[in-house]
């Protein structure tokens, strides 16, 4: 697998009780420009999901559970950003993240252990307070590419085309 552009690492997946925040923090970060996802704890349902989605809405999205997330990191060759509400500002830290080097962005679902803190490049707070990985990992995503993922073109069989009211679909014949 080629590992360029943006990776999450999503530590902590428990599958019954995460099931849906795991999947949105999977679906969030393919709309908000990543290229893959890895998750700590094997999950087929999970998979068969999001690739069900790449199916019908396009990209080349990957998904991979049950994988170390030590293996990983250690594995990749890029920056390396944990996102916790105890780390250094978005703002901040936004200003020295380089923007030309491949990165791996980390998330948790409870604690997570501390030598993460300590392996990650950059811990970053999207604000100080206590939310969600979902929502981090979208202001983060869309922060960092000043939100040129939203409306990009992932030749799926279908697209969704921006309408005041209304909703619609095109089927694209392949
Ligand atoms: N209590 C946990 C802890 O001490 O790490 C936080 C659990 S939180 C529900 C799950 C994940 O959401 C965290 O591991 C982190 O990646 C993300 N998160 C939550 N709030 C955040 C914030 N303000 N800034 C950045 N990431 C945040």
């Amino acid at each position: 697998m080629t590992m360029t552009g943006i990776w999450i690492m999503r530590i902590g997946h428990r599958p019954q009780r995460d099931k849906r925040v795991t999947t949105h923090v999977a679906l969030s970060a393919r709309a908000l420009g990543a290229k893959g996802i890895f998750i700590d704890t094997g999950d087929r349902v999970l998979e068969d999901n999001i690739k069900s989605v790449c199916e019908r809405f396009g990209g080349d999205f990957q998904i991979t559970t049950g994988v170390k997330w030590k293996d990983i990191v250690k594995n990749f060759d890029g920056v390396v950003v944990h996102l916790t509400m105890y780390g250094q500002r978005l703002d901040r830290a936004l200003e020295t993240i380089p923007d030309d080097r491949d990165m791996m962005i980390i998330v948790g679902a409870e604690k997570v252990p501390p030598e993460v803190y300590e392996r990650a490049d950059f811990n970053v707070s999207v604000g100080n307070q206590p939310h969600s990985e979902i929502a981090a990992l979208s202001i983060f995503l869309d922060r960092f590419t000043s939100g040129n993922a939203l409306y990009e073109d992932r030749d799926g069989k279908f697209t969704v085309i921006p309408n005041e009211r209304g909703k619609t679909v095109v089927e694209v014949p392949k």
